[in-house]
């Protein structure tokens, strides 16, 4: 595997150095980055995120510990290494992005390369080329004065790129735009550690944005905590065999460390349901999802509170619709009672009995979903792979083995496509019916 692009060992990051108001920041972070990895700094404010971030940018040099980026340690360079550094390594964004009003959005994003010597029609060209990538170049001509915080931010993600650097840092740039704004620019983010395999380091607050991380940094107290992989994101850092996760309850409480058990349930639930919903609609949704895991609430009123306008305090789905996602919640919850029970049985009591009533209860959803006939052989197996996923002695992989390989090498035999449904539906039980013990910190 490629060496560390960042790589920061027992750091330490003071302010006001040997002065009476000496501070602090970075108590002792360890930590590495590797080439074309997204990270999601994380934690609460004032935990020490930024100010690691500058350190990495060559503008606050810490006081103990080592840092390197690109093998090399920033603070030993001279004053046109660094600059050398700045520019070929490293892009920034911030929150308040720091355009020159006085100047066009062109010559905006070509101003980095002034400072490089390149003339004015190549850079001219090359900055409107960048802009396009990003859905800006109509308005190349515009000045800052003229152009929403969401084009705004785009035009300083293009500026940060102009000289191609290796490393993208982004302090909290959603934190001063509306929903759309922010879907726009994360996508412009995820172009550039994508498309392009740059290194991308966001500070951020919004959790929906942990989800374009292939980790998130857990700072807390000026340290490192953890860093979490994103189980939905091929990795690219070398995991520890451990910390790969068994339900998805577990997977979500480790993306979201913050969040109740409660909303986790609600957002795997909400994840299974919807695709097609804007963001406002999946709020609305969650809030009242959150009434039917609570049981507050009926299915037929979560039913017409789907239905409902969302101008009129609903959600906006159609009526078919609804009633199949008010279904499917309520199936789902009852079924997740059972293995509730069946949990709590088998977890005080080891010789419980296989053929008992939850799991063949349990099991009918397999059988119901298949479409053609099953055999006694296989409805018997189908009924141990249950009972096994549900008391966590088999993993999903051997559940989805368990059910894909043919009846004469001892599986089920079924179909890649019912395999598949299938599982998810009892991961999702599984995420629902698990009695939280509480987790996070
Ligand atoms: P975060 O980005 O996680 O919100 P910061 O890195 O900005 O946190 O700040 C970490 C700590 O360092 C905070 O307690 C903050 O008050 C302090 N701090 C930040 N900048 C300075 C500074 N220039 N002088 C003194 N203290 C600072």
């Amino acid at each position: 595997m490629a060496e560390p692009i960042i790589k920061f060992k027992d750091l330490e990051i003071t302010y006001n150095l040997g002065k009476e108001n000496e501070f602090k920041a970075t108590r002792g972070a360890t930590g590495e980055i590797y080439p074309g990895e997204f990270i999601a700094f994380f934690g609460p404010s004032g935990c020490g995120k930024s100010t690691i971030m500058y350190s990495v940018l060559g503008i606050l040099e810490p006081s103990a510990g080592q840092l390197l980026v690109k093998g090399e340690n920033p603070y030993s360079f001279s004053t046109e290494e660094m600059v050398r550094f700045q520019t070929r390594t490293i892009g920034i964004i911030y929150q308040a992005f720091f355009l020159i009003n006085s100047l066009s959005v062109t010559d905006n994003v070509a101003l980095p390369q002034i400072f490089q010597g390149i003339a004015p029609a190549k850079r001219e060209r090359w900055a409107r080329q960048i802009l396009g990538r990003f859905g800006m170049e109509q308005y190349s001509h515009k000045y800052p004065d003229n152009l929403s915080g969401g084009q705004l931010q785009r035009v300083a993600v293009a500026r940060s790129m102009v000289n191609n650097p290796d490393i993208l840092l982004a302090d909290e740039p959603t934190g001063n735009l509306d929903s759309v704004s922010t879907l726009q620019v994360m996508a412009a983010l995820e172009k550039i550690n994508q498309d392009d395999g740059k290194t991308v380091i966001i500070i951020t607050h919004n959790a929906a944005q942990l989800a374009y991380a292939h980790r998130v940094f857990y700072f807390a107290d000026g340290k490192l905590l953890r860093s979490v992989p994103n189980p939905e994101k091929k990795q690219i850092a070398k995991i520890d065999k451990q910390k790969i996760l068994v339900t998805e309850m577990e997977r979500l409480s480790k993306i979201y460390p913050y969040i109740t058990p409660n909303e986790l349930k609600v957002k795997s639930i909400i994840n299974y349901l919807t695709q097609d919903f804007d963001f406002d609609q999946i709020l609305r949704l969650e809030q009242f999802t959150q009434l039917a895991v609570e049981r507050k609430i009926s299915q037929v009123d979560y039913e017409k509170t789907l239905i409902r306008e969302y101008k009129h305090g609903g959600v906006g789905a159609g009526g078919p619709r609804a009633k199949a996602m008010a279904e499917k919640v309520y199936k789902i919850l009852d079924q997740a009672e059972d293995v509730t029970r069946f949990r709590r049985r088998f977890t005080n009591n080891n010789f419980f009995n296989r053929e008992d009533k939850i799991v063949n209860r349990l099991s009918k959803y397999v059988i119901s979903e298949y479409k053609g006939t099953l055999s006694s052989v296989q409805k018997r197996r189908i009924k141990e792979l249950v009972y096994n996923r549900i008391s966590g002695l088999v993993s999903k992989e051997e559940f989805i083995k368990g059910l894909s390989v043919s009846e004469d090498k001892g599986g089920v035999g079924l179909d890649k496509q019912t395999v598949k449904k299938i599982t998810l539906y009892y991961e999702k039980l599984l995420v629902q019916g698990i009695e939280s013990k509480g987790h996070g910190h």
